[in-house]
């Protein structure tokens, strides 16, 4: 059945669909029925010319799926105007059904040597960028009652990697939206998850060896996609990776932990007899949502004073 996945009548927008993933997306979506957005502004990879790309790149991808049957049509506005994004669904196709937030840009540079445009253009692009289209397209979710929503991440915002600490500040942040959006989407059935791909790319071409970016295929991430966005999927909130045939799910994970009486006895150096307690994982859970601060509260006021 899975091989048989279609999303006819579905209008799917895919950002940064020029290149990359974006363009496998796109294709895909198309190939199953949807009608699809590509959106992409043909800028170079670091994001130098945000301003000034060119359309050649999106008008390309919508050209292939023409000419394979599918219904596509380009933007080139930049996802920081995500809402000019949004109205091109809406002006050719009435509606929007998903949106896969994809396009990115690196800017590699230790902290030392970071600039302000080089932290600037990476918050700009992953965290304004996937706001604002998810914004614009919210309303339409939430009239229809049906949204699906993929925001990107990486795994150097869930592990951090040296020289990214811009583009990991931008990606972890990524997934704290999306975890809020799942749950303000709740209700209304709009379902949100976050995907960090690896995919030979623009992005990784200098990073991996040849015969690495053979096995790295974007095609190999897409099927993951194209199930999380399938309305036969629920699930939301939720955090995947997806690389060259490998698909897992993420989850936080909390130690049991140490509960101290919350007074005057309570000390570093309480603390600090108790580390491994605290850093425990041997009964932990996996949260999600915050520590019951006030189950705590009771059970620590009753507890003997820390010093006793
Ligand atoms: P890519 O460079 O091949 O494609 C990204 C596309 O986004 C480009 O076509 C570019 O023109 C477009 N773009 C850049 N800024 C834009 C903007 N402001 N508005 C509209 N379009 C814009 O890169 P990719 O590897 O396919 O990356 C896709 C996404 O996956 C990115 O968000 C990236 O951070 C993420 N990612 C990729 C990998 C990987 O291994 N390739 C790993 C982790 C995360």
């Amino acid at each position: 059945m899975a091989n048989n996945l279609r999303y006819d009548n579905q209008v799917v927008v895919v950002t940064g669909a020029g290149n990359g993933l974006g363009k496998q997306y796109a294709k895909f979506f198309a190939s199953r029925g949807a009608k699809v957005v590509v959106n992409d502004l043909g800028g170079t990879f670091n994001g130098k010319d945000q301003n000034k790309g060119e359309s050649r790149v999106a008008d390309a991808v919508v050209k292939e799926i023409k000419e394979a049957g599918g219904i596509a049509v380009a933007n080139y506005d930049p996802v920081q105007n995500g809402e000019k994004i949004i109205k091109t669904a809406i002006d050719h196709f009435g509606t929007v059904h998903v949106l896969i937030n994809n396009a990115g840009i690196l800017r590699d540079v230790t902290l030392r040597n970071m600039t302000d445009a080089d932290f600037d253009i990476i918050m700009d692009v992953h965290v304004h960028g996937t706001m604002k289209t998810a914004r614009a397209a919210w309303p339409f979710f939430k009239k229809q009652r049906y949204g699906k929503i993929i925001n990107t991440s990486s795994s150097s915002g869930l592990f951090g990697n040296f020289g990214q600490s811009n583009y990991a500040a931008a990606k972890m942040a990524v997934v704290g939206f999306t975890e809020t959006l799942a749950k303000e989407g709740a209700k209304y059935n709009i379902h949100c998850n976050v995907l960090a791909p690896g995919a030979a790319s623009r992005l990784t071409q200098t990073v991996w060896p040849p015969e690495m970016m053979e096995v790295m295929k974007p095609d190999f991430v897409v099927p993951l996609v194209g199930v999380l966005v399938h309305e036969s999927c629920k699930e939301s909130g939720s955090l995947f990776e997806a690389a060259a045939g490998h698909y897992s799910k993420i989850r936080w994970e909390r130690s049991e932990g140490l509960l101290l009486r919350p007074d005057e006895s309570l000390t570093a150096g309480t603390i600090l007899n108790n580390w491994n307690k605290i850093t425990d994982y041997s009964n932990a859970d996996h949260p999600t949502r915050p520590a019951n601060i006030s189950e705590f509260f009771e059970k620590a006021s009753a507890l003997s004073s820390n010093t006793a």
